[in-house]
């Protein structure tokens, strides 16, 4: 079959891996890679209809609140210290203003915005993800299909934190990034990295391939390419470090692995450690300004 690139519509493109979905349906599924462009994106990839099913699972870490048990009281502890390097990623040299997430969950990241004194605008397709967000932040949480309508350079600060992996149609989110952003506004995107350590050393089992919720799959190369001939200039690149152990964790409960959180700890330390020379993080943010 054919595949065209999601974002360059290049049909030159070769497989990547081979991999099932090994979170949720143990479906197969593969990842090409754009020969024109470098974009990693996933196939077959499920239409809107079909995208939810794959959405559907109890451990779905990222809308659970209150969980007990030792791995989701760790997960609570160590996103509590990743929202504060988030908070300082985002707003370094930054006035208060307007900030809008998109992809923003229970509202974890907008809670504390919220409390530094920005008004807050949330995005959530989870419609479970989003009543308690809009409990927690008193104030209603849009679709994924209200992008479209909010005003013209009305932001000063758009974040996706793990989100556009996600995305269907990266041209259109995109035209709407640029659009919302005011002009020296700012866009926080913090993606997966394929050319991490832990990517190379996992490789079909890696967790953050997470086929096929991540229809796309980047690195720092991709996203230049991506955003070239955008209003958007990469101005910084930073890192979540605690990404490389948690996936790291997650890749071993995938190979069925005894320990699969001492091991995983033990693969997400060395994955920093390379990462301080090669800069591949498990996870890199990539910081824009709007020209
Ligand atoms: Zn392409």
């Amino acid at each position: 079959m054919n595949y065209k690139c999601p974002w360059c519509g290049s049909e030159k493109a070769q497989i990547h891996l081979w991999l099932k979905d090994e979170f949720l349906t143990q479906e197969d599924f593969q990842i090409y890679e754009c020969k024109s462009c470098g974009l990693l994106y996933t196939e077959p990839r499920p239409n809107k209809e079909e995208i939810g099913k794959y959405y559907k699972s109890e451990a779905y870490y990222s809308h659970q609140e209150n969980k007990k048990g030792l791995i989701p009281r760790l997960y609570e502890a160590v996103k509590s210290i990743n929202l504060k390097t988030k908070y300082n990623l985002a707003t370094k040299g930054m006035q208060k203003g307007k900030v809008l997430d998109i992809g923003c969950g229970v509202g974890d990241f907008l809670c504390i915005m919220d409390k530094q004194g920005w008004e807050t605008i949330g995005i959530e397709p989870s419609k479970e993800a989003k009543e308690i967000a809009e409990k927690r932040l008193n104030h209603k949480v849009l679709k994924p299909e209200d992008l479209q309508n909010l005003e013209t350079q009305s932001q000063d600060l758009i974040t996706m934190w793990h989100v556009l992996e996600h995305v269907d149609d990266l041209k259109e989110e995109i035209h709407q990034i640029e659009r919302i952003l005011k002009p020296k506004g700012r866009l926080v995107l913090a993606l997966p990295n394929f050319k991490s350590y832990d990517s190379q050393f996992y490789n079909i089992h890696w967790a953050a391939y997470d086929v096929p919720r991540h229809l796309n799959h980047f690195c720092k190369e991709s996203i230049v390419k991506i955003f070239k001939n955008s209003e958007l200039e990469l101005v910084n690149t930073d890192k979540l470090g605690w990404d490389a152990y948690y996936i790291s964790y997650m890749s071993e409960t995938f190979k069925h692995h005894r320990l699969p959180l001492l091991r995983g700890a033990f693969r997400g330390m060395i994955s920093n450690c390379k990462a301080r020379k090669s800069n591949e993080w498990s996870s890199r943010v990539y910081i824009f300004e709007r020209k």
